[in-house]
């Protein structure tokens, strides 16, 4: 771990402290199938305003479960069950109650959005989703990959095979994720099963599979393509994201992966030290992404 998550920052400190938060990319309401009644958009948007936040984009989950033609996991009969209580996002729902939000919160920017899981499997189901309506923000992400003629969710791969291989079968698929749709915009938490790396393996280390981040970063550089920087993930350190620079990356989204209001825009002091220590800024205006 790099001794900057050590340190200790104050969470949700106000803008009027002297800094200014970047928007929330990356968080989830009531219309995720995985958050908690709680998780209420209103709420969030309050949290948000709270937080000094200029805006937030509402990414709730686009998982699918059945396929259809043109969708890889079809061409590869993969079981697509990786959670057992996972249901298709309602997108005109969603779409009120964010209407909705702009309305009651006009001085918060909302952004529309989903987080697609597996977009390079989803292909055509993904397209016919969302070419009708159009979402401000869409995230990829990886939460499970092929194991045995499944789909298998990454805390299951930590059971099955050493926590090494967990990370390597992960990043792997990573880069067919980022090769193999251009769909999304921002490569959410680039290494998800770190959140479940087991005790008994000792410290995750970044070094040790230098070369298997710098081989997603190279991917998703080569596409001009966003990386995020995911506060519900053990933090990303300085290092890492100067990876991502030499890379050829060049800008960086915020995102707390919030499943309940009182995560907006959680630690976010504390990522963007990180990110500024890499030679990122912040953008356009307030609610561009960060860029070198
Ligand atoms: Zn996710
Ligand atoms: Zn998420």
């Amino acid at each position: 771990m790099p001794p900057v998550q050590q340190q200790h920052v104050q969470q949700h400190a106000p803008a009027s402290e002297g800094w200014s938060p970047p928007v929330d990319n990356h968080v989830h309401t009531e219309w995720s199938w995985d958050a908690p009644r709680e998780a209420s958009m209103v709420r969030s948007c309050e949290q948000a305003l709270a937080a000094g936040l200029p805006g937030v984009a509402f990414t709730d989950h686009l998982d699918f479960t059945t396929w259809t033609d043109g969708d890889q996991i079809g061409a590869e009969n993969l079981d697509p069950h990786r959670y057992t209580r996972m249901h298709l996002l309602d997108l005109p729902g969603y779409l009120a109650t964010l209407d909705d939000c702009r309305q009651r919160y006009p001085e918060l920017r909302i952004f529309s959005g989903v987080e697609i899981g597996e977009a390079h499997l989803w292909a055509a189901s993904a397209a016919a989703m969302l070419a009708p309506a159009g979402v401000d923000r869409i995230l990829g992400s990886l939460h499970a990959i092929p194991c045995d003629g499944r789909l298998t969710a990454a805390d299951d791969l930590f059971r099955r095979m050493p926590a090494a291989d967990v990370m390597r079968r992960y990043f792997a698929e990573l880069v067919r994720l980022v090769e193999g749709s251009d769909f999304f915009q921002v490569l959410a938490h680039l290494d998800f099963p770190r959140r479940m790396w087991p005790q008994a393996a000792g410290p995750y280390e970044e070094p040790a599979f230098e070369a298997e981040y710098r081989a997603v970063l190279r991917a998703l550089a080569a596409s001009d393509r966003i990386l995020e920087v995911n506060t519900k993930s053990p933090l990303a350190s300085a290092e890492l994201l100067r990876w991502w620079r030499e890379a050829g990356g060049r800008a960086v989204s915020f995102g707390s992966d919030a499943h309940q209001p009182w995560r907006v825009g959680d630690k976010f002091k504390l990522a963007v030290d990180v990110v500024e220590a890499a030679g990122f800024r912040a953008g356009r205006d307030r609610f561009d992404f960060w860029r070198r």
